[in-house]
């Protein structure tokens, strides 16, 4: 028994153990994770670490030890395979049960597969999400030649922009109209198409992959795309979203979202359907902007584990995230501060060098997003605005010889 137990050993789990810690909490805790490693942060997977550029233990998100020293209980290895609400305790795999006086759900989310029936399973097609991942990816590699890159989002963009500087042929398959449709508009999407072209990546877009096919050695030798081509590929890899880890919420009848990716229905709070059981991080649906969302994303895996932190001490603060993100691809970083969902007007500012620049984002006049292409600066000043909910005009932004130094903290 723990009194407080945490279900995924991730990002959002040791932010809330160690916040709690920090507030001086002396309740005990249990971090419970079903991968081998200590927890370790992802975004490194789809850049430096599969470029083969990254030690191992550099992805620890604490110090091994750290643990212990925190008096922070944490199980790797083992995966919960149930929740008993009435009994108030977990079951593990191997049987034994653990119980609760709080349970926090902080699973994550894995990659949407593509379909087995349609080749998603044969060898060669891979998907980025675990260590696991990287290993079998990065022996793969050393056979490959030709890589098919399925998804044109931000994983699978920067994983074609590692593959390029290996010097391997890259093809990007889109099926939407263009690539990072769901985080960037047009003008960002332009930028970073016209970047992955000048490194020779070939980029197709609004051309879904419709079967892999398997080549003459019974692994992946073929793409064949929706429109009747056929291309050549060795080695597939799989971008195409993400879906919440809820299904043991569901399957002891947490309310959970239906739609697209699933995610167990939190309030403000980070408080599910049943008011011992919370969830923070890529598994937590919640209202956002006046629509049920979930964030994917360092900042909001953290910034939740806080916000739960507090609602654990009994303070009620409910979470309003300003969402951040960043994707490296070659030597372009870009930035992403607020959510640009209802956009109306976007406004593009360019920065001091060829290839760079910043897009502002208004709605009804309101400034609510930014994306900043290896422009740190824009970057800052617009993350700024977005925390101060200052009032930011569209001409101010349009007119490219303003200083628009954010309002003082
Ligand atoms: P995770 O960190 O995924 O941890 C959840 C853990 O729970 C996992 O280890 C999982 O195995 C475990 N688990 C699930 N079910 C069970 C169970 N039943 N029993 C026990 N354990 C279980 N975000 C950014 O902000 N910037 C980036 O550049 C960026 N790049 C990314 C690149 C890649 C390749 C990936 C995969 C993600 C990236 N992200 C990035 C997203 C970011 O990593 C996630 O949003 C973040 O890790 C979410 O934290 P979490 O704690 O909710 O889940």
């Amino acid at each position: 028994h723990a009194e407080l137990v945490i279900i995924g050993a991730g990002q959002a789990a040791v932010t809330l153990a160690e916040t709690l810690r920090r507030d001086g909490d002396t309740r005990s805790i249990l971090i419970i994770g079903e991968e081998s490693f200590p927890p370790y942060q992802r975004p490194p997977l789809s850049k430096a670490y599969l470029s083969g550029g990254m030690p191992q233990e550099r992805l620890w998100l604490k110090p091994v030890d750290w643990y212990a020293r925190s008096d922070i209980g944490l199980m790797t290895g083992a995966r919960v395979t149930a929740i008993d609400r009435g009994g108030a305790c977990v079951v593990l795999q191997d049987g034994q049960t653990i119980g609760y006086d709080t349970l926090v759900l902080a699973t994550g989310s894995r990659p949407r597969p593509f379909p087995a029936a349609l080749g998603g399973a044969l060898r060669g097609v891979h998907l980025i999400r675990g260590i696991e991942d990287i290993g079998h990816l990065a022996g793969a590699l050393d056979r490959a030649r030709r890589i098919a890159v399925i998804g044109g989002g931000y994983i699978g963009l920067e994983a074609a922009a590692v593959m390029r500087k290996r010097g391997l042929a890259v093809t990007v398959l889109e099926a939407g109209p263009r690539i990072l449709a769901r985080v960037a508009c047009d003008k960002t999407a332009d930028m970073v198409r016209a970047l992955h072209r000048a490194q020779g990546v070939e980029l197709h877009e609004g051309v879904g992959v419709s079967a892999l096919l398997e080549g003459a050695d019974g692994a992946l030798g073929h793409v064949q795309l929706d429109d009747g081509r056929v291309i050549a590929a060795d080695l597939a890899i799989v971008g195409i979203g993400a879906l919440a880890n809820d299904a043991l919420a569901r399957a002891c009848g947490l309310a959970c979202r239906e739609e697209a990716g699933g995610g167990v229905l939190v309030d403000g709070l980070c408080r599910s359907s049943d008011p011992r059981i919370h969830a923070i991080g890529d598994v937590a649906a919640f209202m956002l902007q006046g629509q049920v969302a979930r964030l994917e994303s360092v900042q909001n895996a953290c910034d939740q584990a806080r916000a739960l932190a507090q609602t654990l001490a009994g303070v009620e603060n409910p979470y309003m995230p300003v969402p951040w993100f960043w994707s490296d691809q070659y030597d372009m970083k870009l930035q992403i501060a607020g959510l640009n969902t209802g956009a109306d007007q976007t406004i593009f500012r360019a920065g001091k060098r060829a290839g760079t620049g910043s897009v502002w984002y208004f709605r009804k006049g309101r400034f609510i997003a930014i994306d900043a292409l290896s422009d740190p600066r824009a970057y800052m000043t617009g993350k700024r605005w977005l925390e101060q909910g200052a009032m930011l005009s569209a001409d101010r932004v349009a007119d490219p010889g303003c200083d628009l130094l954010a309002p003082a903290m």
